[in-house]
C-alpha cells in the first residue's frame, strides 16, 4: 500500500514547515480556515497541510475532516 503523500506533521515540525510554505503568519494570525468544515485553522487545530492548485490549503484534526481529506487527496491522484 502507497504511503499518503500528505503526511501529518509534528509540533515542532510544524513551524518550520509553516514558514517554508509562506504561510506560517496566516496560520498565527488565524486566517486560515479547514478546506473542509471552514472552521478556523490555528497552530493547535491543524492536522495537515496540502497543496491544491497555487493555494496551501489546510485540513484541522476532525475526524470528518481528516477522512475527507484522505478521499480528496484519492482522487487527486487517481483522477
Ligand atoms: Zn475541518
Amino acid at each position: 500500500m502507497k504511503e499518503s503523500q500528505i503526511k501529518a506533521v509534528h509540533q515542532r515540525d510544524l513551524r518550520r514547515l509553516l514558514k517554508s510554505l509562506g504561510v506560517y503568519e496566516a496560520v498565527s494570525c488565524k486566517t486560515c480556515t479547514c478546506f473542509f468544515c471552514g472552521c478556523t485553522i490555528d497552530e493547535d487545530t491543524i492536522a495537515a497541510v496540502f497543496p491544491y492548485g497555487e493555494e496551501v490549503c489546510f485540513c484541522c484534526g476532525k475526524p470528518e475532516c481528516c477522512s475527507a481529506l484522505i478521499d480528496f487527496e484519492q482522487e487527486e491522484s487517481y483522477g
